[in-house]
């Protein structure tokens, strides 16, 4: 015999008890009586499924839990022990002191966005970001959006619409969350045409190319792969040169945004914004919140014609920046002109760090979290699309799961549930926590979560 639905408690019945009364309370009739809703409605289905009905105290417990889940503040600081400098699913770059401050400031109160303090009219939001930005790379000048993805389709719906764009096939990719540059290439209004092969591509093939509607080459840096052994590329120089022979503009995607030689830090040599423009592309998009260590936002800088007309295209409004991340922008950026970007900006400082500091914190934290803890070098990556297969050398918290109901899987989601949540690796059956992604301010925090993790799984003997 199945139970019927009207086992179930009414909705009034619920709001009455204590517990329910008290998140009425806490938030509001409406909203509660809507959770009631959702789940008495979830109830029947289980119901339906040939389950029992729930008691009025477990589904008050879990009306609650609903309420906890939806209604928590958002988004949850947590602690990176994943050792992957700009994690995409964990915001990518964090912002520094002051641009977190700039941030808050713009948030929090009026300001001068778009508003000359000495005449008394009306300014424009992008002539302080912009001006901070030619001075960093050298352009005339720059635009600031609201990502890079709006960079690259705004600059080129500004530039190409209704003409054809060359790019080599092997740089015809896709960056990931739905980023394809033929996509993207459609949308602007362009037509893609492909040319050279996948793993070798020379200038003439791109001479071949040229017709009477061309409207520009573009090249895109290949942010998140590498291709090895027998592969070719012309350089942007010869590029910029071809084009020029043609009078059409040279536009580089360059991904991201890196302001600052990496090879000084033992990785491979990311291509920068500044040799795109000295290069003389007519425009460079990069994005804000991967190495350049901002907030998300998306840089067209080039030539002042270019930039010109890419601001007043109708898509410039569409993608327009946020004032919050501006003002972050503004703030990161003043980091760069005052070179002090590898000590400020948290993406750098995190890379520059050496292994031999990572070792010493790693063996103090790994005594405060016990015996299931061991101390092991390992390799950092910096994520974010950027600079694949590269890896800094570091050095991990290694918590052993030997015993543990669950493995290292168990062990992993209670550490993700903790206070704070903290993010690790699992590898071969050890939960490794790699500190370089960890502000040293927060070491006890994570040995102490570590312990907590430790001691709420279950070890059966
Ligand atoms: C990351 C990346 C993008 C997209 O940038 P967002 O700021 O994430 O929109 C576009 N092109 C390249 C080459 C990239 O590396």
């Amino acid at each position: 015999m199945t139970t019927p639905h009207r086992a179930l408690p009414s909705v009034d019945r619920l709001a009455s008890v204590p517990r329910i009364r008290a998140l009425i309370e806490s938030y509001s009739r409406e909203a509660v009586l809507g959770l009631v809703r959702e789940q008495l409605a979830e109830s029947r289905k289980e119901i339906d499924r040939g389950g029992g009905a729930p008691g009025v105290d477990a589904l008050a417990a879990a009306i609650e839990g609903r309420a906890g889940a939806v209604w928590r503040s958002w988004p949850s600081a947590l602690i990176n022990a994943t050792g992957v400098v700009l994690h995409t699913n964990l915001g990518r770059a964090p912002l520094s002191a002051a641009a977190t401050e700039a941030a808050r400031r713009a948030a929090g109160g009026y300001g001068d966005l778009e508003f000359d303090l000495e005449t008394g009219g009306r300014g424009s939001r992008q002539e302080h970001v912009s001006r901070l930005l030619c001075q960093i790379t050298g352009a005339e000048s720059a635009l600031a959006v609201n990502n890079n993805a709006s960079a690259v389709l705004l600059g080129l719906a500004a530039l190409t619409a209704g003409k054809e764009v060359i790019v080599s096939k092997g740089e015809v990719v896709e960056i990931g969350g739905g980023f394809r540059i033929p996509d993207v290439l459609r949308q602007s209004g362009a037509t893609l045409v492909e040319v050279g092969t996948t793993n070798r591509a020379y200038v003439r093939d791109y001479e071949e190319a040229m017709s009477a509607n061309t409207g520009a080459i573009l090249a895109v840096h290949a942010s998140n792969f590498r291709v090895i052994g027998f592969a070719h590329s012309p350089s942007l120089a010869e590029l910029v040169e071809l084009g020029g022979r043609f009078g059409l503009p040279v536009m580089h995607d360059v991904g991201s945004g890196c302001l600052l030689e990496t090879s000084v830090f033992g990785l491979a040599h990311e291509p920068t914004p500044q040799e795109s423009l000295r290069d003389g592309v007519e425009l460079v998009f990069f994005s804000g919140d991967k190495l350049l260590g901002g907030p998300q936002s998306g840089i067209v800088a080039g030539s002042r014609e270019a930039v010109e007309t890419v601001s007043r295209h109708p898509y410039a409004r569409a993608a327009r920046i946020d004032k919050l991340s501006m003002a972050a922008l503004a703030a990161t950026l003043l980091h760069y002109v005052r070179g002090e970007a590898v000590e400020e900006v948290p993406v750098w400082r995190m890379i520059a760090l050496g292994a031999e500091a990572l070792e010493g914190r790693a063996r103090r934290c790994g005594l405060a979290v016990g015996e299931r803890a061991s101390v092991v070098e390992t390799l950092s990556t910096i994520g974010g699309g950027s600079l694949p297969g590269e890896t800094l050398p570091s050095w991990a918290v290694s918590i052993d799961s030997t015993g543990i109901e669950g493995g290292a899987r168990m062990l992993s989601s209670r550490l993700r549930s903790g206070d704070p949540p903290v993010v690790g690796r699992i590898e071969d059956e050890r939960v490794v926590l790699d500190l370089r992604t960890v502000p040293p301010d927060q070491d006890g925090a994570l040995a102490r979560a570590a312990v907590e993790a430790i001691e709420t799984v279950s070890t059966p003997s």
